[in-house]
């Protein structure tokens, strides 16, 4: 390819690797930088993810990149008690995400996008028909840009500290995941073991304002561990951007913000929004019709925002919590029917099901045993 393509996407991890594989089967010439000289290095994603989020965008892992399948999620509440939800039929796995970028990787070269490793794409300048991007030491014209840059792109506010450790433990629970909420330890979010396999776990914490290494150093601190490698990496909980397009650049993935407010996973929803934008914009290459770009962000909304709204509810009541208020929710979530519900939800849908299986009486009952007032209004508010 010379210094002229289609489309420059800026970012070679899941989002910007299955937008360049999808926009490239379509026929549209596609050139990919990725800052570091490895696609899925250096991994900070756990990999948890719903198979059948993946399946339904046609980017399932294949099973060498599978580590572990999950059977349940365990909560545990500051002062110990615990809530047990059946994740059997949830078809929830553990991926090795390094492993599933390089499938990525394989899929857009096979399909013809070129991928440069180890460089940088940016300094974007817009004409009246097209972009001048540098792409390295080159300056590459094309249609549009895609920035699939990550948290670099996604908006500030909705950004957590965090870290995570892989580590070898014999209290690993293989199938288990395992979630501790402590509102003073990790405000606005919590601390999580999923296990990789047998006696190895992904273990971290985030948390508004802590100091995350130090944080999971005390979480770790009774727990007897070997550490196989340390993680530093913000998570984002903030929602959904509010323009997926400007002009000729177009967002996809994190740095759009696709990630779930309540657990920060951002695997399914991004690869959707390659999936979704890709669409659009070989449209728009094709057709010579830039409007067409207009239709991906109602098209991503359109599937996943009512699950986003619901997720940054449950969200803006969840950091108004005191330990006391979860303790006495886990008990009150724990019955029987909406465990089962939850059972038989979807992964990627989670709080809508929650909210669903609640419904107003269940909404007020929990209200009821909320001590914070500003909560208690949210939630008999809804
Ligand atoms: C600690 C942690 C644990 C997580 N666990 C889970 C989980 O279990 N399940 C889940 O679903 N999600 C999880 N996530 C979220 C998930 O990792 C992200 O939502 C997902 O990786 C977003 O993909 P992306 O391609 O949009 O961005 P990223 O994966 O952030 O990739 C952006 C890429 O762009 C590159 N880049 C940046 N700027 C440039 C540039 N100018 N030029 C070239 N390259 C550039 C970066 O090097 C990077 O490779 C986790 C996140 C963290 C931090």
């Amino acid at each position: 390819m010379g210094s002229k393509c289609d489309v420059i996407v800026a970012g070679g991890s899941i989002a910007g690797l299955v937008f360049a594989a999808e926009a490239a089967k379509r026929g549209v010439k596609v050139l990919l930088a990725e800052e570091h000289s490895d696609v899925g290095e250096p991994e900070k994603c756990d990999g948890l993810v719903s198979l059948r989020g993946l399946r339904r965008y046609g980017h399932a892992p294949s099973e060498i990149v599978i580590q572990n399948r999950i059977a349940s999620g365990l909560v545990h509440s500051p002062s110990g008690k615990e809530m047990a939800v059946n994740a059997s039929a949830l078809d929830v796995v553990v991926v090795d995400r390094s492993g599933f970028d390089k499938q990525a990787l394989q899929k857009a070269e096979s399909w013809g996008a070129e991928v440069r490793l180890g460089i940088r794409a940016g300094d974007l300048r817009e004409s009246g028909d097209g972009v001048t991007v540098k792409v390295g030491g080159r300056t590459v014209d094309a249609k549009y840009f895609v920035d699939a840059t990550g948290p670099a792109s996604s908006p500030r506010s909705g950004i957590i500290p965090a870290a995570k450790y892989e580590i070898e433990a014999d209290w690993v629970r293989e199938r288990v995941v395992e979630v501790f909420l402590d509102a003073e330890l990790y405000p606005g979010f919590f601390a999580w073991v999923i296990p990789f396999g047998a006696g190895v776990a992904k273990v971290g914490v985030a948390g508004r304002g802590i100091d995350s290494f130090g944080t999971l150093e005390k979480f770790l601190a009774k727990r007897p561990h070997r550490v196989l490698r340390k993680v530093a990496a913000p998570i984002y909980v903030g929602g959904p951007a509010r323009r997926f397009v400007e002009g000729r650049k177009v967002f996809v993935g994190e740095s759009a913000g696709q990630v779930k407010p309540t657990t920060a996973g951002g695997i399914t929803t991004s690869i959707a929004g390659a999936v979704i934008g890709a669409r659009w914009v070989s449209d728009s290459v094709q057709l010579g019709d830039r409007g067409l770009l207009e239709n991906y962000q109602p098209d991503w909304e359109g599937r996943f925002m009512n699950e986003m709204k619901s997720m940054l509810r449950l969200r803006s009541v969840f950091e108004k919590l005191t330990n006391k208020d979860l303790d006495s929710l886990v008990s009150v979530l724990s019955t029987s029917k909406l465990l089962r519900k939850l059972a038989e939800s979807d992964f990627d849908f989670h709080a809508s099901a929650l909210l669903g299986a609640l419904g107003i009486p269940g909404l007020l009952k929990v209200a009821g045993v909320v001590a914070s007032a500003e909560a208690r209004s949210l939630l008999s508010g809804s």
